[in-house]
C-alpha cells in the first residue's frame, strides 16, 4: 500500500505568502521568516505552488 505524503508547506506564487501545515491544529498556519509572519497580500487569490500534481521528488 502506497501512501501519499501531504506537503508540509506551501508558497503563493503571486504574493509570496508562506504557510506551513500544523499537524496539531490540522490546518495551514502562516509561516514566519525572520520573526515576520509571511502573510503576503491580503486580497491575493493565492496561487499555491502545490496545486495540481504534488511531486515529493521535485526538490
Ligand atoms: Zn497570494
Amino acid at each position: 500500500m502506497s501512501e501519499v505524503v501531504p506537503p508540509e508547506e506551501r508558497v503563493c506564487e503571486r504574493c509570496g505568502r508562506m504557510d506551513v501545515w500544523s499537524e496539531r491544529e490540522q490546518k495551514w498556519v502562516v509561516a514566519e521568516s525572520d520573526g515576520e509572519p509571511q502573510h503576503g497580500q491580503p486580497h491575493c487569490l493565492h496561487e499555491w505552488d502545490i496545486n495540481g500534481a504534488y511531486n515529493p521528488f521535485s526538490k
